[in-house]
C-alpha cells in the first residue's frame, strides 16, 4: 500500500479527514471530512457555543487545485439549537464561510490572482464560474478600497492621468501618507471630485488638513467647497512649469524692445532660461549670465524662479517668511 497521504495539505480544524478518493483519471480528489467530536460547535451566526445538536448535513465544496487536480471536499456538519439566536443554525467552521461553495483558501487564492489577471483568465484557468470571481473580486475591492476610504484621511494627492493621448481623463486619488489609491473618477472635472468628497461624512472631511494637486480649478473649486478647512497644495513641478510662461513673456517683450547687440544677447535664450541652472553646459552658462547682466527684467523673473523653487524646501511657514522673502 501507498504511504502517501495528503492529509498535511488538508489540516482544517474541527474536522477529520475519513477518505480520500482520487477519480480513475486523476481529473479529480475527493477529500471527506467529519467533524471532530473533541470540539464544541460554534453558532456561525453569533459565536454562541452549545453542545445542543440538531442534526448532520453533508455537501461538497470546491477546494484549491492540486496540480491539475481539481479538487472536491465533501464534509459533514453539524446543525445547533443555538440559544442566543433561538433557532436552528449551522456550526461554524473555519475553512469555509456560511453559503459559500469553494474554500476560503481557494476564495483568497482566486482574488490574489486576480491582482494579476483579468477576471476571465482566471475563470477559465481555474474552471470556475465567472460570476463568481467577479464577486470575490469586487467584495475583495470593496473591503480593501470601499470602507476604510472615508476614515482617517488627513492629507489627499490628485492627480489625472489621460488613458487616450489629451482625452479620457481619470481622476486618481491618493492618500499621501500611505499611497494608497482611495478613489478613480472619471474625467477631471468639479463633479468628478465632489462625487468623492460626498462619499466622506462631514466629520472626516474636516480632518483632511491638505490636497496636493495640480494647478487646474475643477479640482480647487472641489477642494475650496467640500473641504474648506483644507489648504491646496500645488506640485513644485506644476508651478515652475507655469512660471516657465511667465518667464517666456518677459523674455519675448524685452526682446521686442531690445536694439542691436543687447537683441542677439536674448535671442535664443528660452531654453536657457527655463533649463535647471545645475544642467546647464558651460557655454550656456557664458550666456545666461551675460544675459542676466544686460536686462535687469529678465534678471528679476530669473530670481524669482529661483526663489519659488526654494519655498518647497521649507517645513515652516516662519522660515520662508523671515529668510526667503529677506532675499527679494
Ligand atoms: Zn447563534
Amino acid at each position: 500500500m501507498s504511504k502517501i497521504n495528503v492529509t498535511p495539505f488538508f489540516k482544517f480544524r474541527q474536522v477529520k479527514i475519513v477518505e480520500q478518493k482520487v477519480s480513475d483519471d486523476l481529473s479529480m480528489v475527493l477529500i471527506k471530512t467529519v467533524p471532530d467530536e473533541r470540539y464544541i460547535p460554534v453558532c456561525s451566526e453569533c459565536g454562541t457555543k452549545t453542545r445542543s445538536i440538531h442534526s448532520y448535513e453533508t455537501r461538497i465544496v470546491r477546494d484549491m487545485n492540486m496540480f491539475r487536480t481539481k479538487v472536491f471536499i465533501e464534509y459533514t456538519y453539524r446543525k445547533i439549537r443555538c440559544h442566543t439566536c433561538s433557532g436552528i443554525k449551522v456550526e461554524k467552521l473555519g475553512f469555509i464561510d456560511l453559503y459559500m461553495r469553494i474554500t476560503r483558501r481557494f476564495a483568497q487564492y482566486i482574488v490574489d490572482l486576480c491582482k494579476y489577471m483579468t477576471v476571465a483568465d482566471v475563470a477559465y484557468l481555474l474552471e470556475v464560474d465567472r460570476k463568481l470571481v467577479k464577486r470575490l473580486h469586487k467584495e475583495y475591492l470593496q473591503s480593501a478600497f470601499g470602507k476604510e476610504v472615508c476614515s482617517g484621511l488627513r492629507v489627499l494627492a490628485v492627480d489625472e492621468i489621460s488613458l487616450k493621448k489629451g482625452h479620457n481623463y481619470l481622476t486618481i486619488v491618493a492618500d499621501y501618507e500611505t499611497g494608497r489609491i482611495v478613489h478613480v473618477g472619471r474625467e477631471r472635472k468639479y463633479k468628478t471630485l465632489k462625487g468623492f468628497f460626498k462619499k466622506i461624512p462631514k466629520r472626516e472631511r474636516r480632518r483632511i488638513e491638505a490636497v496636493c494637486m495640480d494647478m487646474w480649478d475643477p479640482y480647487i473649486k472641489a477642494v475650496t467647497i467640500w473641504c474648506p478647512d483644507a489648504s491646496i497644495v500645488f506640485d513644485l513641478f506644476h508651478v515652475v512649469q507655469a512660471f516657465g510662461k511667465v518667464i517666456n513673456k518677459v523674455r519675448n517683450r524685452e526682446y521686442k524692445k531690445a536694439f542691436g547687440e543687447n537683441k542677439d544677447v536674448i535671442k535664443g535664450t528660452k531654453y536657457i532660461l527655463l533649463k535647471n541652472r545645475k544642467n546647464l553646459k558651460r557655454k550656456e552658462s557664458r550666456r545666461l549670465k551675460e544675459l542676466l547682466e544686460i536686462n535687469k527684467n529678465l534678471s528679476t523673473v530669473y530670481i524669482l524662479k529661483d526663489q519659488l523653487k526654494r519655498l518647497w524646501k521649507y517645513r515652516y511657514k516662519g522660515w520662508v517668511i523671515k529668510e526667503d522673502l529677506r532675499g527679494l
